[in-house]
């Protein structure tokens, strides 16, 4: 059994197949799916997918669409966070995000700091993990995770870096998302990342529809496809593919407080 970790299934992308894209994910051993959130206007989306049994959701503001957000969103976040952590299990937000720094943008980076940590902040309050985006600025990110030292850690998503780098995300109790950019070869720094984690220290993902995986370049991505991402992880590890799997279900298990009821 497989859990694609992080994958954007409220996509205006998969407006028109959804339900045959998640078909297709279960038709290859993927039977369930973490959905997190980008602006604020695409909640009621995310939401209305948490009540399908095989989907989990999470809520925030992406730095990727700092241009679209309010201030007063933060204040709407936690108000709605708030009312839905007394919902029944299957439907309670399992993580704040997406959230995070994308070091590309540096005309918004300002912003950004404070969209990011005013939601570690929401996070803290309501004791739950979050779900971090985080492109070239991992050592910032990383020592804001450490001082900030939430409750419950969460998942760093999409993780591209040093192993220096990794592994300080895994002291502040993170995991990381290992997607798409792992089957590629020329990622050999990241490549040799894969292979020296520890067991307890990822999870799989694809970032659907993003982040296309090797051979699939140009096209929409799909939750389907992490069982590829699966099999280039065990080869990188060494391991077979069923404890490569387990490792990510018991991880993404752990760090969302998931179990076989919610
Ligand atoms: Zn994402």
């Amino acid at each position: 059994m497989l859990i694609d970790a992080h994958c954007h299934l409220d996509a205006v992308a998969f407006e028109t197949d959804r339900d045959a894209v998640i078909d297709a994910a279960k038709a290859v051993g993927v039977s369930r799916f973490i959905v997190p959130a980008t602006v604020r206007k695409r909640w009621p989306h995310v939401l209305a997918l948490g009540e399908r049994d095989d989907v989990r959701i999470c809520l925030g503001l992406h730095p990727y669409f700092i241009e679209q957000h309010h201030l007063d969103d933060l204040t709407a976040l936690e108000t709605l966070i708030n009312q839905r952590l007394y919902d029944a299990p299957q439907t309670r937000p399992v993580a704040i995000g997406e959230c995070g720094i994308d070091g590309r943008f540096t005309d918004s980076l300002d912003a950004q700091w404070h969209y990011f940590d005013a939601q570690l902040s929401i996070a803290k309050r309501c004791r739950l993990p979050v779900v971090v985006h985080c492109v070239k600025v991992n050592d910032k990110v990383s020592q804001r995770l450490h001082q900030q030292a939430l409750p419950r850690a969460g998942l760093v998503h999409a993780f591209a870096g040093s192993y220096e780098q990794a592994a300080k995300f895994l002291d502040a109790g993170y995991v990381l998302g290992l997607g798409g950019a792992v089957t590629y070869e020329r990622a050999q720094k990241l490549r040799r990342v894969v292979a020296a984690l520890p067991d307890d220290g990822f999870v799989l993902e694809t970032d659907s529809p993003d982040m296309p995986l090797c051979g699939y370049q140009g096209q929409r991505n799909e939750p389907s496809r992490v069982a590829q991402v699966a099999k280039v992880v065990a080869e990188l590890r060494g391991q077979c593919l069923s404890t490569v799997a387990a490792s990510s279900r018991d991880n993404a298990a752990r760090v969302f407080g998931l179990n076989d009821h919610s």
